[in-house]
């Protein structure tokens, strides 16, 4: 049995009111909270961290931001910060999401950043990384994960590496209902966690979590991470439902 404890992060991205998220967290506290062995997170958007932080209160569940800036504060209106992030709670937050590099810029740079900001004011990065379908069929996808992981983890030093989560997250498998095969997910988790070796050790290598993300669903998650190097997901569309996220916590259990 892996001493990786199985990490499942739920990441809600722009759904649902601040009260429709609050429905949700207190469904996945009651619905998780006597699941033994797996470490639960829910990413709500922004503006409900707050009030779902209050429905997590006392429960062992982690609070995601979904992005954050690098600067510590300043002129940069609608962002906010990791000290603003710990003020609320969060214990983690996403950087690097496809979606952010799709739409908001966020390059391997600008992952970077905000991998050193989170350490910096004590929030854990949920690194994420992945190629696209056309990397991947020019026979790309190790080489770009390659490149994403070595370049946001450059600001990780030793003493961080407990802190740190990555996933991964094949661009053509997220919202499309086409999953990687468990094959495919082990190949690339099993490549970076060889590259962990050598720009990290050996220790940190077989102590950091890779999740797996895209169309992760109950019907796929057993299978998925029972691979040896896949340590748990990252859920978009099953974690709306606290049904179906629960489901996938419990297929995470490590004596399932
Ligand atoms: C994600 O947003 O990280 C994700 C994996 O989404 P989905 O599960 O919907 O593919």
């Amino acid at each position: 049995m892996s001493a990786r404890t199985p990490f499942v992060c739920g990441n809600w991205k722009m759904n649902g009111t601040v009260s429709e998220a609050e429905a949700l967290a207190t469904g996945v506290r009651r619905l998780t909270g006597s699941v033994r062995g797996v470490e639960v997170g829910v990413a709500p958007p922004t503006v409900a961290l707050t009030a779902v932080a209050k429905r997590l209160e006392g429960s062992t569940v982690r609070l995601a931001a979904q992005a954050v800036h690098p600067a510590a504060s300043g002129a940069y209106t609608g962002e906010v910060s990791t000290a603003m992030l710990a003020s609320v709670s969060c214990t983690h937050a996403l950087v690097g999401h496809s979606e952010r590099r799709q739409y908001n810029g966020i390059d391997d740079a600008a992952a970077a950043d905000r991998v050193a900001a989170l350490l910096g004011g004590g929030v854990s990065p949920l690194l994420c990384v992945g190629e696209r379908l056309d990397e991947r069929e020019a026979g790309a996808a190790l080489e770009v994960v390659g490149r994403q992981v070595r370049a946001g983890l450059a600001p990780v030093g030793p003493d961080d590496v407990d802190r740190v989560v990555l996933a991964y997250e094949p661009v053509w498998a997220i919202g499309t209902g086409k999953t990687a095969t468990p094959a495919q997910a082990q190949e690339v988790h099993a490549f970076i966690r060889g590259l962990l070796k050598e720009v990290l050790g050996v220790e940190a290598a077989a102590g950091m979590r890779i999740l797996y993300g895209g169309s992760v669903k109950p019907a796929n998650a057993a299978e998925l991470m029972g691979r040896p190097d896949i340590d748990g997901a990252l859920v978009g569309g099953a974690s709306l439902n606290d049904e179906s996220f629960a489901a996938i916590v419990r297929a995470a259990r490590p004596s399932r």
